[in-house]
């Protein structure tokens, strides 16, 4: 996981790709939008042109003059359900000329769980369209006819998909090619190997009685490897053992 420090001015230089990162967000609140991702990072990459945002409000491809997007469920039960009709008619509009490839995404507690390896395969597409669900979610009908993936970002009910959509777009442009100024940042991220990152420190080198482990401030560029290695795998098996145990099978299968 950990790379040698010294071998990070050879990368190449990360070259912006032809076509911007698109995300096509559909959501009854598009105020909520950019958001989070207006500022640091992402915000800064928002400006550069190395991702691109399109929001489209679901409300505005209702047929009432009360703009409703929303109905009972049938077969009783709380709350309502989104229409299918309305929903298909604002992804018709808000798919229109994106590129091949691109993710067609509804957010869903019952979704596929978001990880690294979703995010990683994200990043290298050329976007997604982002359904961000509201009330108690959408009409199944549409989910099925637009061959919409469903993804979860964690165990938890929350009130919309947005929150989801905010989450998923940070993992992703945090990847994309000129956003992070050190390419090599992110390669020894927590999950990149499968592993939780490693301890940090930084200055000051002593603080509260507590020193930098030595093996830091040697210089010994392959010794710190090993440690960081060590460490990662150590707080790895001890806190996540579903991560330790795909690890290990890996390592075995190599
Ligand atoms: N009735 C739904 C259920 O029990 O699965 C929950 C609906 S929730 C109140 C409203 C919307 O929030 C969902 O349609 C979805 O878009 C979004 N949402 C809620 N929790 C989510 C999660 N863990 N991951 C992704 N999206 C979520």
């Amino acid at each position: 996981m950990a790379s040698d420090p010294s071998s990070t001015h050879s990368l190449p230089p990360a070259l912006p790709p032809a076509l911007p990162w698109n995300a096509r967000i559909l959501t009854l609140f598009p105020a909520m939008f950019p958001g989070l991702l207006g500022q640091s990072l992402a915000g800064k990459a928002l400006e550069k042109g190395l991702w691109s945002l399109d929001v489209h409000d679901i409300r505005d491809h209702a047929h009432d003059r009360h703009r409703t997007v929303d109905d009972t469920p049938f077969g009783g039960g709380p709350g309502m359900v989104m229409r299918p009709d309305v929903v298909a008619a604002a992804i018709t509009a808000a798919a229109s000329g994106m590129a091949e490839g691109t993710a067609m995404i509804y957010f869903s507690p019952r979704g596929r769980r978001l990880d690294q390896a979703l995010v990683r395969e994200l990043a290298a597409g050329p976007g997604a369209v982002m359904v961000c669900g509201r009330y108690e979610g959408l009409d199944e009908r549409v989910i099925d006819q637009a061959g919409l993936m469903e993804v979860s970002i964690g165990d938890y009910v929350l009130s919309g998909g947005e929150m989801a959509a905010l989450v998923l777009m940070d993992a992703v442009i945090r990847l994309l090619p000129g956003v992070m100024g050190n390419a090599q940042a992110h390669a020894e991220d927590s999950f990149e190997e499968g592993l939780l990152e490693h301890p940090l420190y930084t200055q000051p080198r002593e603080w509260n009685g507590m020193a930098v482990p030595d093996i830091l401030t040697s210089g010994n560029h392959e010794a710190i490897r090993q440690w960081r290695q060590a460490k990662a795998e150590a707080i790895t098996r001890a806190r996540r053992p579903d991560l330790w145990a795909a690890w290990q099978a890996r390592q075995k299968s190599k």
